[in-house]
């Protein structure tokens, strides 16, 4: 997919399909010159940076895959929402939110930062989380926006439209005028939503993507992976994504057939898969994607916790 343009708004495809860890970028080519979420890959990103100044790197959210390539741009000024934007002045802040901080303690994320902080730094083997442009891209924050903010770029306006859930300060971003949402994380990926941080929530995930599908919209640009996705068809491939969410759940109680403690529940893989559990990052999310979901069981009466045991309510063994 080549970039395709909307009034002023150009989609810049993500390279390998804008699959994590890289993500579908926009270019605002305006009065103001605005880039989105840049982790398209440097090579596109750099050729932008030559043509003509970006003013603005805008960040829908803090996440990696989102902001990647910011340091590139080093004249421009860097948007963060107002939420997240203590990630940016402190970076002590960034494995709190994702989980890490609540899972490993203060030691293993003082040693992330420390890696970090490295250009040389060892990699993880199935995620991009050590890499050393975490440091540069949250070096600098030049202002922070908040939900509902409408930026004028000159002849393009762009609603911020808060959808937490994903992270605790995502955003959506609408232009009304060329009747197109660029939905981020909110991507009708296969794999289904994330919200494993320890600033997600499962059902701000729902109610947040329910909210962009009903706006007068007539075309879609996913984060990652569909990219330029028309009305309709987002609509539909929505309720597919969603339904992930029940799956997760249904694993779970596959799972509970006997009962089981929390740490047993996490040895399984039942998110990523038992193959991932060896990163440390995903093995966190995998647990704490198994620990929001055992919360969700027990809130609807299916399942129960005893001694530190689930089990199932209606299980034979509740008897
Ligand atoms: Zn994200």
């Amino acid at each position: 997919m080549g970039q395709v343009r909307f009034g002023n708004v150009i989609v810049v495809p993500g390279h390998d399909g804008g699959r994590f860890p890289f993500c579908n970028s926009l270019l605002i080519d305006d009065g103001t010159r605005v880039i989105v979420d840049p982790g398209a890959g440097q090579e596109p990103l750099t050729r932008i940076r030559e043509q003509a100044a970006i003013d603005v790197v805008f960040n829908t959210h803090f996440h990696f895959d989102h902001i990647i390539w910011n340091y590139l741009f080093d004249r421009s000024r860097v948007y963060l929402n107002d939420i997240e934007a203590g990630c940016y002045r402190d970076r002590g802040e960034i494995p709190l939110r994702l989980g890490m901080a609540e899972f490993y303690g203060e030691p293993w994320t003082g040693g992330w930062l420390e890696r970090i902080a490295r250009p040389d730094t060892p990699q993880s083997l199935y995620t991009p989380e050590n890499r050393h442009e975490w440091w540069l891209s949250t070096a600098r924050l030049g202002g922070t926006y908040r939900w509902g903010d409408v930026m004028d770029f000159g002849s393009t306006k762009m609603e911020i439209i808060g959808t937490p859930g994903h992270s605790a300060g995502f955003c959506c971003l609408y232009f009304p005028a060329e009747k197109v949402v660029y939905t981020g994380d909110i991507d009708i990926t296969p794999f289904g939503p994330w919200y494993f941080g320890a600033d997600g929530d499962i059902d701000l995930f729902i109610e947040s993507a329910r909210k962009i599908a009903r706006l007068d919209a007539d075309v879609y640009v996913t984060g990652h992976e569909a990219g330029i996705v028309g009305g309709e068809e987002f609509r539909r491939r929505l309720g597919m994504f969603l339904e992930t969410i029940d799956r997760r759940d249904e694993r779970i109680l596959g799972a509970l057939s006997e009962p089981r403690t929390y740490d047993d529940l996490c040895s399984m893989g039942l998110i990523y898969g038992r193959k991932f559990l060896v990163d440390d990052w995903l093995r966190a999310w995998d647990a704490l994607a198994v620990k929001k979901h055992l919360q969700r069981l027990i809130a609807r009466g299916a399942v129960t916790c005893r001694d530190g045991v689930f089990l199932l309510i209606h299980s034979p063994t509740d008897c």
